[in-house]
């Protein structure tokens, strides 16, 4: 047999895509799930989108793009910054990659020496720790509990830096609380960056278009130009347009990182898909209803979730600031026992009963670093959402 790499022997699978995988074998199966797992919108594509994409095609865009994007989608991005985030980065800042997460990886496969100290606030996004790991790096996980909302604070930042640490990532909104930091938080944490000048930011802003009625996402360097050559923004098309399959996302950050990014594209894909890039452009530079639609899609979506979930017994639910996720808080249920006499002990057992029991999907807390919640997606219709949350409740009311 091949042998296969210690480090990918040591890789764990994602578990949203295990979750995926457990969903689609229970209903080859025969079963009907209620699947809260889903980690992208429901909606399809907006149609002037895979309008733009279908031109594309037919009039020859077809070949391969620089390794570190198209131009004209790189000034759309500049622009989009510029205007949406109060930022300035030139063209040549910007690479544009497969995906949001494909540029997390490439800029710390980029930037990490073997024993680098990346710092991961939890709950964190499940890929963080991996990607980090998979790149030579050790991830610092900064417990950020419920008593901090769910974010970092200076202290707990300050507590975490060592002469190691290479990277601070924060994913704001996040995925899975929908916390957003505000200007306020940001300055705070800056004043602790100020006085360690090794630790670089990462910020992912992939949901900064589904927010209610918080503030926008605020993009550090707007605020605290002095961290611009220490900071790269990561983004993408996959949640605000629909755009989870195109696989195109983009990274802006000091120009030595996005060469460096660019050379590790050039040598691994080359580029992302071509008429993909000239759809995404066409996404930035059109205002079309179709980004507010999906948005006023989400907002009663996460009444009608947090609601039903509250009115279950031992269940505590925020309404998220922002993104498409409920991280519920079930701590009241650990402890508990089934009615065949099976001991509730952790949230992992809570999702296992209520697959078993609800016929409902949902994540694990422990996943994302926080045991003792459960994240659910609310890119669902509002008919799944209602069952989803009524089969919840009558599934948690038979433990004792
Ligand atoms: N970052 C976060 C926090 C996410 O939740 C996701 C997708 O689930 C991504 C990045 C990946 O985005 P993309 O589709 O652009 O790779």
């Amino acid at each position: 047999p091949i042998p296969i790499s210690a480090k990918v022997q040591k890789l764990r699978p994602s578990p949203s895509m295990a979750a995926k995988q457990r969903v689609l074998e229970l209903e080859a199966a025969g079963r009907t799930i209620l699947d809260f797992c889903l980690g992208e919108p429901d909606f399809d594509t907006p149609e002037h989108i895979i309008a733009a994409a279908e031109k594309a095609m037919r009039s020859g865009d077809t070949h391969y793009t620089a390794a570190q994007g198209k131009l004209a989608l790189r000034q759309a991005v500049s622009r989009k910054l510029e205007v949406e985030n109060g930022v300035t980065y030139d063209p040549s800042e910007i690479v544009i990659g497969n995906g949001a997460k494909q540029l997390i990886f490439e800029v710390l496969a980029a930037t990490l020496s073997e024993g680098d100290e990346v710092i991961v606030p939890t709950p964190y996004w499940v890929s963080y720790p991996d990607i980090v790991s998979l790149n030579g790096g050790v991830p610092v996980i900064a417990t950020c509990g419920p008593e901090v909302n769910f974010k970092l604070t200076p202290e707990i930042l300050e507590a975490a830096i060592t002469e190691r640490t290479r990277w601070l990532i924060v994913n704001s909104p996040s995925n899975p609380t929908g916390a957003v930091y505000t200007k306020g938080e940001w300055l705070a944490l800056v004043e602790v960056l100020e006085r360690h000048p090794q630790v670089a930011v990462l910020t992912d802003e992939i949901y900064e278009k589904i927010f209610y009625e918080c503030n926008r996402t605020i993009t550090p360097t707007a605020i605290a130009p002095a961290l611009k050559d220490r900071c790269v923004v990561v983004n993408g098309m996959s949640k605000a347009y629909a755009m989870t399959g195109w696989r195109v996302g983009y990274a802006a950050g000091p120009v030595e990182v996005i060469k460096a990014v660019t050379k590790l594209l050039s040598q691994s894909t080359s580029c992302p898909c071509a008429f993909a890039q000239t759809a995404a452009t066409v996404a930035l530079e059109t205002e079309h209803p179709a980004v507010d639609e999906m948005l006023a899609a989400y907002t009663e979506r996460r009444k009608l979730i947090v609601d039903g979930l509250n009115a279950a017994p031992g269940i505590t639910c925020a309404l998220p600031d922002a993104a498409f996720y409920v991280f519920a808080d079930v701590r009241d249920l650990l402890g508990t026992v089934t009615p065949a006499g099976r001991s509730i002990a952790t949230d992992i057992e809570l999702v296992d009963y209520l697959l078993d029991e609800a016929s409902v999907a949902v994540m694990d807390g422990t996943s994302y670093g926080t045991p003792g919640f459960l994240r659910l997606s609310f890119a669902a219709s509002n008919e799944n959402i209602r069952a989803g949350v009524a089969a919840i409740a009558a599934a948690v009311a038979q433990l004792t």
